[in-house]
Parts: structure tokens; sequence; C-alpha cells
């Protein structure tokens, strides 16, 4: 399997230049683990738009807060176990996942609504006997609401249920207020190590070829694509939100942490870099390094957050050097 693997990289090595959109600049790194620190950057890349909180993470938290809001049962109500409030928070998170991911693939998909303007595979999703009932979109939405919605869904209850217990101690926002936005800034950073160290798990060839492979049958994702995953590799996926057992939080942070997990993956699978709003303002889209990770396998294990990446030597930013490490790492493997 790893040959096959290695094979297909090497074939689609030949193509890199050509397809659809590549952005000029690659894969860019935010200003956050550099030496000597570069404080305007930082906050420029923090506050700035696109940038750290907007608009994603704010849309993250502003999400949270309307189902913590209007969705969540009080902390006492939470804990026993009980079918009602496990099953309206499976309802809201179905709700959310099929809203949001339906929203970019009806404006990128369905209309076209800027064609294939920033997508950077130029060809469409076509029909694929390898997909279940040989349709992409129906075989991702199956894995997405059948298995990563109920999985989610037993974390996040299982969490709340643990707080509302005091079996795992957390602190309020008035309380502590600093500490947990910190908490909450980490969360990205934490997310993309976690990320990176379980998806080269499931790169390890007997993994990749039980559970990973099923997200990889997607070369030319969509948003439906990003959580189109086995079920064990859905358990891993989500077990990032374990971090609130062990470093104290709040069940806000909680909520947020799984909806960004939720989200993510559908803006981060959309196959576009930017959506076009109005023809002109743009809103920023599919990461171009996890895009890379689907054409090469072998590289961008992680989001680009994180240097991790550059520091295991799996790093690829899309420019000819990067591509000939790749290359040379794989004939030398
Ligand atoms: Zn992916
Ligand atoms: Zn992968």
């Amino acid at each position: 399997m790893a040959d096959l693997i290695q094979a297909d990289n090497l074939v689609q090595a030949d193509k890199v230049y050509t397809g659809g959109w590549a952005p000029p600049e690659g894969v860019v790194s935010p200003p956050l683990f550099v030496w000597p620190p570069r404080p305007r950057a930082l906050l420029k890349w923090l506050f700035g738009l696109p940038g750290y909180f907007f608009p994603w993470n704010v849309f993250y938290v502003g999400t949270a807060l309307l189902v913590w809001t209007f969705f969540i049962p009080e902390m006492a109500g939470m804990k026993t176990l009980e079918f009602d409030w496990i099953a309206r928070l499976f309802a809201v998170n179905a709700v959310l996942v099929f809203v949001f991911t339906s929203a970019w693939h009806l404006r990128l998909y369905v209309q076209r609504a800027q064609d294939i303007t920033f997508k950077y595979n130029k060809r469409w999703p076509k029909a694929n006997s390898t997909f279940l009932f040989g349709n992409q979109h129906i075989d991702n939405i199956i894995w997405t609401m059948l298995s990563a919605v109920p999985v989610m869904t037993a974390y996040l209850a299982i969490t709340l249920w643990a707080m509302a217990n005091g079996l795992v101690p957390y602190v309020e926002w008035a309380d502590h207020p600093i500490y947990l936005g910190l908490v909450m800034l980490a969360t990205q950073v934490f997310r993309d190590v976690h990320f990176y160290c379980i998806h080269r798990l499931i790169h390890w060839p007997p993994l990749y070829r039980w559970v990973h492979s099923l997200h990889h049958k997607n070369a030319n994702p969509g948003p439906w694509s990003g959580l189109a995953m086995h079920p064990v590799e859905h358990v891993l996926y989500f077990s990032s939100l374990l971090i609130h057992f062990v470093v104290p939080s709040n069940p806000l942070l909680v909520l947020y942490h799984l909806v960004a997990s939720a989200f993510g993956p559908a803006r981060d699978h959309c196959g576009f870099s930017s959506v076009v709003m109005d023809g002109k303002a743009r809103i920023p889209a599919a990461s171009y390094m996890h895009y890379l990770h689907h054409r090469y396998f072998e590289v961008n294990y992680g989001d680009s957050i994180t240097p991790i990446d550059r520091w295991f030597g799996t790093w690829h930013d899309g420019s000819r050097d990067a591509h000939e490490a790749m290359k040379q790492r794989i004939l030398k493997n």
C-alpha cells in the first residue's frame, strides 16, 4: 500500500503546476512561532481581516454562544445521562453540520456562483465507483451525518455530563476571564498539534488502508468531504475534546471547540481558496496547505498555525523547492 501511495505521489508530482488556482504566496505561516518575535505582524494576524479572529473564529464563538443560550440544558439537568437532552444535542449538531456544510456546497457546487475562480482543482468532482452509490456527494453526506454527528455528540454529551458532576473541574468566566480567553486562543494551536499526531498515525499503511483511505478517496474534495471519514477516524479526530478533561476550561469553550472541529473541515475542504461575494469581497475558505495534502498525501499533516510540519520535515508550501524536497523524501523511503 505504501508503494502504491508513493507511486501515486510521483505520478501526481509531475502535475504540480497545472490545474486550477494556486495562491502566488503559497502556504503562509502566521507570525506566531517565530524568532525574533514580530509583535506588529502578530497583532495584524490576530485582529486583521482575514486574521485569526475574523471571520472564522468569531463565527465559531458566535455559533457556540447561540447554541449555548438556546439549546444546551442547565448544567444541573445534565447530571444524569438521559435520552432527552442527549437527543437534543444530537439534533442541534445534525442541523448545524447540515446547514453549514450545505451552504458551502450550494453556493460553490450547485449554483457554481463563482465557477472555478479560486478553485484549486479546475475540474468538478465526477461520478466515481469507489464512492458509496458511485456518488461523492452522497457518500460524503452519509459518512458525515451517520458517523461524524453521532461521534461528536457522544464526546460533547460525556464532557458536559462529566463537568455537570464535578468529575472534570471547570472555571467560571466571571472568575477567570483572561485565563479562559487564553485557553480559547490555545484551542486552535492544540487542535493543530492533535490533528498532526492522529493524522500521521492513520497514514501508517495498515491504518491508512483500513481507516484513512476512505477520506482520501476525495482527491477533488468538496465541503462535504471534510467530515467524510471512517468512524475510527471520527473517534480519533474528535478526541481533541478530551483536552477539557485535563486543562480546566468551561462548558462554553467545549462547545466552541466542538463547533470549530465540526465546521472547520467543511471550509477547509471546499476546494476554493476564497469565496467571492458581490463580485469583490472575498471570504477566506479552504487552506492551500490541506489541499496539497490531498494531492500529495505524505505532506502537510497539520494546519499552518504551528510549524509542526516544518519540524518533522513534512512541510509543503507549494513551492518548487518544497516539491523537490518531497520527491527526494519519497524516493529515499
Ligand atoms: Zn482532508
Ligand atoms: Zn491524510
